[in-house]
This record gives C-alpha cells, sequence and structure tokens, in this order.
C-alpha cells in the first residue's frame, strides 16, 4: 500500500515529528523491575529503531501520592536514572522523539496517601482519596511543574500530561468526582483550572522548545461524564495554555464500555478525536483499537487525526513502521487486541508481554541469536506453540520441517477465529503464514506424523507440539446423540438446537455460548452495531458519551444454560480487563450463568443436575462439552519409546492452564535455546 499520509513529517515549529506513528503510554511494570531502567532502554530502543516517530514512556508519577507504582520523577537522582532511557533511544535514532507520560493516579493510586479533589472512592478504587485542601491543590500543581523541569534535564524531548481515565486531573473536570465550591469546583470553568495552571506553569518552566501534549478524555463513557461542550471547551482552553499537541482517550477505566478489547472495531472512536480536530488549531493524536498501517492510514487520511498513536501494536512488533514503509505488511505481527499479556498482566502486577510476542519487554532477556550449530528439526503440530518454536528456531538458522495433520496451519486458532470478536486471530495466522514461507520452512501439511516417520528421517530434535485432546467427562449418557464436543459445535459438524446446555464455562464455553447467541454482523467488524451494543451514541455525543443510551442487544434465538461445577461466579477465570465484557454481552443476550453445578445422567428428557442439592432436570435438545483438555502426548510417548530425541510443547507438554499465550511464550523461550 502506499501512504500518502503516514511517513510525512509533522512540523511543531521548533522541532518536527518524522512520521505519523507514536507508540503510546503503556505501564508495563518495567518502570519498577529490576534493571529496570536498562531493561527500558532496551525495549525503547527498539522500537524506535523500528521507524516510529514519537515514543510516550509509561506513566510516571510527579510525586508519592500520585505513583502507579514506585516509578516517580520527583528529584535530580531519579532524572539521572531517566538518561539511561532518553540517551539509548535517540543514540538509536536521533530523529526519534521521547515523551515522558506525567501520571497522576489520584483517587486510583493504590497508596493511603492518595488524594482527589473530593473525598469520593472510585468504583474501582481499594480506598477512598484525601479531599485536597487548598495548599494541597498547589502542591500537587507545583509537583506536576517539578516533574516536567526534571524531564526535560533527564534529556526527554516532551511530556504527556495525562487528564483522563478517572486520574487525578480528569477528576476534578467531571462533577460527580469534583464537589469543591472553592475556585477549583462548582462551574465549569472552575472545574478545568487545575488542568489549566498544570499546563501554563509547566510551560512557564520548560520554555517554548519541549514537546507538551495533554491526554484528554475525549469521550469518557461515564453516565454524567463530560459533555461535547466541555470536551471541545477543555481542548480550546489547552491550546490557549500552550500545550503543542492534544491527544484524546476514550473511556475511564471504571467504564461500563470496552475500548480496547478485540471485540471494539478497529479505529472505532477516531471519529471523535476528528470531529474536536476541527474546533482547535494544534495537532490531535487519536488512538485505541488502530493495529495496522492502512488503519492509521485512512484515519490520517479522514482528516480524523494528525497523528495515530499505536500502544499495544508496538508490544507486538517493534518493526511494525518500518515494515509498512518497506512494503511488508504481510510480515506485521498484529496485536490481537486479547490483553492477555499486557493489561492483563500489569492490573495483576505481573510484568507485562504480549502474546504474540514474548520478547516485548524482555528485549535483554530473551534473543534470538543465530545459532552457531544448525541443527535438523521437524515439529510436529502447527499450532500456535508449533508455528512460534518452528519460526524462533528458523529465524535462528536451523532446518526445520513443520508437519501437521489439517490441511491448514493454526491448530486451535482456526477455532478461535471463527468466533464473533475474534476476527483478529487471522491476522496471527496470516503473519505465521508468511514467516513460515519467508524463512524457508519446510511445511508439511495434511501429514500425521508418527514416530515410525520421524525416525526414519533421522531428525536431531522432534518437537512434539501436538496440542491437546478435549476433555469427555465421566457421565451418565455422555454418549447420547444430543451431545457433541465445542469442536464439532464451532465447526458445525453437527445442529445445534434451540435449548443448549453447555458443559464447562472456561474461556471456550464463553466462545462457545457467544458463537450460538450471536445474530447478524459481528460488532468487532460495524462500529455502528458496536455502538448499539454498548450504548455509545457517536452522533450526538450526550454526556459521556453514554448518558441516556440503552445498550440495544437482540435476545439470542435459543435458551442457553452455561455450566460448571465450582461455586465460584461463572466467568471469573476469564481475563481481568476483558472478562467482565464478556459476561456483559452473554448476561445482555438472556445467557443463563449457572455454577455450584452437579451433572447427574443425561438420557431422552435433557440433562439431570443437581442444583442447590434440588434435582432438576434441564430439557434441552443439545449438549455442548467444554470440559477442559487433556495433553495429546500419544506420539510422545511413542517416540520416546523408541528412543527418539524428543521434546515436547504447549498443550502437549501441558493443557491444564495452557492457553496461546503460555504455548507460544514456552515455544519461544525453548527455540531460543536449542
Ligand atoms: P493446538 O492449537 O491444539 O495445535 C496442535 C496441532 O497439532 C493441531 O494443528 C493438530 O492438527 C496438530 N497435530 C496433532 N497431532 C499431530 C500429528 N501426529 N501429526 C501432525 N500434526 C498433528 N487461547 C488464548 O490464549 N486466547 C484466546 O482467546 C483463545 N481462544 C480460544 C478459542 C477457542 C474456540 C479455542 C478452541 C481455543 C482458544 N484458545 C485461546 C486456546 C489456544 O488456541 C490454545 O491454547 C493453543 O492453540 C494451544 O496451542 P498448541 O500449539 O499447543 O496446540
Ligand atoms: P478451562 O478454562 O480450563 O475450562 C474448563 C471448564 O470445564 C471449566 O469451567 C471447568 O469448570 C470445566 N470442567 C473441567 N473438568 C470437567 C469435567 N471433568 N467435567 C465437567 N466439567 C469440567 O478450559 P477451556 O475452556 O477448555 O479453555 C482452554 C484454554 O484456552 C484455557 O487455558 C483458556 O484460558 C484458553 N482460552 C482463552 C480464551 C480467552 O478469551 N482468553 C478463550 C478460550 C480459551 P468446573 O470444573 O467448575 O466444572
Ligand atoms: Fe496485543 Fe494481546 Fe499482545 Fe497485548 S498481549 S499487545 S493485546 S496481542
Amino acid at each position: 500500500m502506499t501512504y500518502k499520509k503516514l511517513f510525512e513529517p509533522l512540523n511543531l515549529g521548533f522541532t518536527s515529528i518524522k512520521n505519523r506513528v507514536i507508540m503510546g503510554s503503556m505501564h508495563t511494570g518495567l518502570e519498577e523491575s529490576e534493571n529496570g531502567f536498562e531493561r527500558m532502554a532496551a525495549y525503547f530502543s527498539e522500537r524506535a529503531r523500528g521507524g516510529v516517530g514519537m515514543i510516550i514512556t509509561g506513566g510516571i508519577g510527579p510525586n508519592e501520592e500520585a505513583a502507579l507504582g514506585s516509578a516517580m520523577l520527583s528529584n535530580d537522582s531519579e532524572a539521572a536514572q531517566h538518561r539511561t532511557v532518553t540517551e539509548a533511544v535517540h543514540a538509536a535514532d536521533p530523529d526519534v522523539k521521547i515523551c515522558m507520560q506525567i501520571l497522576h493516579t489520584g483517587p486510583l493510586a493504590y497508596n493511603e496517601k492518595l488524594v482527589a479533589p473530593s473525598a469520593i472512592k472510585s468504583r474501582i478504587a481499594p480506598f477512598v482519596p484525601n479531599e485536597l485542601d487548598a495548599d494541597g491543590v498547589q502542591k500537587q500543581i507545583n509537583d506536576h511543574v517539578r516533574c516536567a523541569k526534571l524531564a526535560k534535564q533527564a534529556g526527554y524531548d516532551g511530556v504527556e500530561i495525562i487528564g483522563s481515565a478517572g486520574y487525578l486531573i480528569s477528576t476534578f473536570l467531571v462533577e460527580k468526582t469534583n464537589k469543591r465550591t472553592d475556585e477549583y469546583g462548582g462551574s465549569y470553568e472552575n472545574r478545568m483550572r487545575f488542568a489549566l495552571e498544570i499546563v501554563q506553569k509547566i510551560r512557564a518552566a520548560v520554555g517554548d522548545e519541549f514537546i507538551v501534549i495533554f491526554r484528554i478524555a475525549a469521550m469518557d463513557m461515564l453516565q454524567g461524564g463530560m459533555s461535547w461542550d466541555e470536551v471541545v471547551q477543555l481542548a480550546q482552553g489547552l491550546e490557549k495554555a500552550g500545550v503543542n499537541i492534544i491527544s484524546t482517550h476514550f473511556t475511564w477505566h471504571e467504564s461500563a464500555v470496552p475500548t480496547i478489547a478485540t471485540m471494539v472495531p478497529r479505529a472505532a472512536f477516531s471519529q471523535v478525536t476528528g470531529r474536536i480536530r476541527q474546533n482547535v488549531n494544534v495537532p490531535m493524536i487519536t488512538s485505541n483499537r488502530i493495529n495496522m498501517p492502512h488503519v492509521a492510514e485512512e484515519v490520517l487520511q479522514r482528516g480524523d487525526a494528525d497523528l495515530v498513536s499505536m500502544a499495544r501494536p508496538m508490544l507486538a512488533d517493534a518493526e511494525l513502521v518500518n515494515k509498512a514503509r518497506e512494503g511488508r505488511e504481510d510480515e506485521i505481527n498484529t496485536c490481537i487486541g486479547c490483553n492477555q499479556a499486557c493489561l492483563d498482566h500489569s492490573f495483576a502486577g505481573k510484568s507485562v508481554s504480549c502474546l504474540v510476542n514474548p520478547r516485548a519487554c524482555h528485549e535483554t532477556l530473551l534473543s534470538y541469536e543465530k545459532t552457531s550449530s544448525p541443527k535438523n528439526i521437524a515439529v510436529v503440530g502447527a499450532g500456535p506453540a508449533g508455528m512460534a518454536y518452528a519460526t524462533v528456531a528458523a529465524e535462528r538458522g536451523h532446518k526445520v520441517t513443520l508437519y501437521d495433520a489439517a490441511n491448514e496451519i493454526g491448530g486451535q486458532f482456526n477455532l478461535a477465529k471463527q468466533i464473533p470478536g475474534k476476527e483478529e486471530f487471522y491476522e496471527t495466522l496470516r503473519y505465521y503464514g508468511r514467516m513460515i514461507e519467508k524463512l524457508g520452512i519446510n511445511l508439511q501439511l495434511n501429514t500425521r506424523a508418527d514416530a515410525d516417520m520421524l525416525a526414519a528421517a533421522g531428525y536431531d530434535n522432534i518437537i512434539i507440539a501436538t496440542g491437546i485432546n478435549p476433555r469427555t467427562p465421566d457421565l451418565e449418557g455422555i454418549d447420547h446423540p444430543m451431545v457433541m464436543s465445542y469442536i464439532d459445535a464451532i465447526r458445525g459438524n453437527k445442529p445445534v438446537g434451540k435449548k443448549v446446555a453447555i458443559l464447562g464455562a472456561g474461556g471456550i464455553g464463553f466462545d462457545v455460548s457467544e458463537l450460538i447467541s450471536h445474530k447478524g454482523v459481528s460488532a468487532a467488524m460495524d462500529i455502528d452495531v458496536f455502538a448499539r451494543e454498548w450504548g455509545v451514541d457517536f452522533d450526538n455525543h450526550p454526556r459521556g458519551g453514554v448518558t441516556g443510551v440503552d445498550p440495544i442487544t437482540a435476545i439470542a434465538d435459543r435458551e442457553i444454560f452455561l455450566m460448571q461445577r465450582k461455586e465460584t461466579p461463572v466467568g471469573r477465570g476469564l481475563g481481568k480487563t476483558t472478562g467482565w465484557t464478556h459476561r456483559m454481552a452473554l448476561g445482555r443476550r438472556g445467557v443463563k450463568m449457572l455454577n455450584g453445578i452437579e451433572y447427574v445422567r443425561i438420557d431422552d428428557d435433557g440433562l439431570h443436575i443437581m442444583r442447590e442439592n434440588k434435582p432438576e432436570l434441564l430439557p434441552v435438545d443439545t449438549i455442548i462439552v467444554c470440559a477442559g483438555q487433556d495433553p495429546a502426548r500419544e506420539l510422545y510417548d511413542a517416540g520416546q519409546a523408541q528412543g527418539l530425541p524428543v521434546e515436547r510443547v504447549g498443550g502437549a507438554y501441558e493443557a491444564a492452564e495452557l492457553d496461546a499465550k503460555a504455548a507460544i511464550n514456552q515455544a519461544c523461550h525453548m527455540a531460543a535455546q536449542i
């Protein structure tokens, strides 16, 4: 594709940004890790070499009460540490800009010193914040200014001030979190004062030749949130106060509309940035679910923004921009919006990485160096584990033959991609398909490998990536014709009736429920459908974009019972940042989620269960088994019996707790070492 806009420099007067792609801010936990600054230096400079125009770091707190973790910039010695990062990025490419995000978490801080305009606890926070007094307000403003000055001293090209998401500055702006009666509360002019004074004072302190970006909540997705007029007024106020760029964010963390999950259509929110852009004269950044260069180009060509922020896509592929420039888009390892290794890890306090790229944030710990002793390797199974192993081993210089019994690569991803809302999984299959071709891997489809053929070929190493066998519960009547596996249900091998019991409410039980309760176009593929399902009014922009808008979801054509034996709430094991969206979506379609169920037997009348110690009959006509999986280790056992050099990876190694994140991660680590 030719990119008319993506590679145009953006002139800011005193400096310019070499192209229109920004790596958006993400908290990775590196900020607080051992050797964190060295690791961040490697992580960011890899992205700088990858072609991005400007990098925004993860959020750094201006003081103790503000910090997200312990990452703070409040004195000279902390500034000296940040130099490790800025120098590495500028050494990697002197034309790449790096700005530090100043993040004051306000009422979302995880410490008891937390502060806010009013003592109002956020729905998602553990503590009630301390209300700032008049001196406290000035202290917070001054600490932001000190932080910006120190960022300049540390060699950053600018700062981004976050004024969205439910963090401190945004809670001044919104009436329901700001009940102050002084000059920082009451009228909207007063509520904006905190944000505007921070910008004015930062500008005065850092001079004109330092990039100041402010991130606003362009649509905060809060009932009673900011109105359209307030958003525009804020943007215009920020322009006057001296920002160089306005960045748009959508949602507060506590809102009930998904804005970055994979079921959100690509670039769904950029239209809102576009409308604000018509009211200001500074460049604007848009973001959210822009994961491929052609999507970014379309956003720019529509005039929705001057710059496009891609955050998670830069975890998935550090070289995304170079690949676009060189016409190698088919080699981009695309972010699938799953949140599994990035945001879910961040919220759980685990080290952040990427499901499709385990090297992300682990650049100094996991490297794919060329081997000095190439081996002849067979990889059996072209699911996520096998594809990852084969491509990393081949990239390192090994000779690889990849077998799969099926007529296509991908393993279970070929089931996952058929679930409405998981269309991005096609991208991972496209990426691996291209890499298999590019790296010269000998791909043998329609080939069920056995121990004899592997022995005859004389491989140095044999990697068994044969995946899983679906588990069949030991239950009277499980052979009844109304019973089918999730594989048959997803592939459409057997007809699914009108009254369905799903045994097992893990990730696959939820996905099957999604598939069979769904009607019409997938929301992920159509912004209007998405807006209707989640109650967002893009056209009229009521307060928060959602106030007074009822979600409209078609009730499923079938009666569906999604069940588990555990007493815990159904769906508790799903991803921390996405599980609620699945529970909410299925609930709105009328799917009944039952926990604490004992399965008794299946017969012509349906499924007999015990619920709350009482026998019950669910008169269903279809039962879909989603009861977990066991390793498919038959080939491994046969290979071992013959003394072949076999090793297992992915589901073939361990099926419990196994997902694609674990499978790819394990495979990449093993292949990096062989
Ligand atoms: P598999 O994907 O099962 O691949 C094994 C491959 O081996 C298969 O292609 C098979 O044909 C081949 N094979 C087996 N025996 C032989 C043989 N003898 N010779 C040749 N080939 C052989 N995970 C996530 O992390 N996130 C998700 O959102 C997600 N969604 C999912 C949705 C669905 C509907 C399903 C079914 C799974 C989902 N998963 C998800 C799980 C994820 O797909 C699996 O964890 C992952 O595919 C396991 O990878 P694997 O390579 O170990 O095994
Ligand atoms: P899973 O998440 O382990 O769930 C298995 C379900 O089956 C559980 O609800 C379990 O609950 C039930 N179960 C287990 N043994 C049973 C038995 N003998 N009889 C009846 N029920 C039984 O596994 P999965 O749903 O098969 O998913 C496989 C992997 O893919 C998981 O790691 C999952 O995370 C991943 N995946 C992820 C996503 C995602 O969106 N992130 C989507 C799909 C799949 P009880 O024991 O309480 O009944
Ligand atoms: Fe994207 Fe998933 Fe990787 Fe996060 S873990 S960057 S959402 S592919």
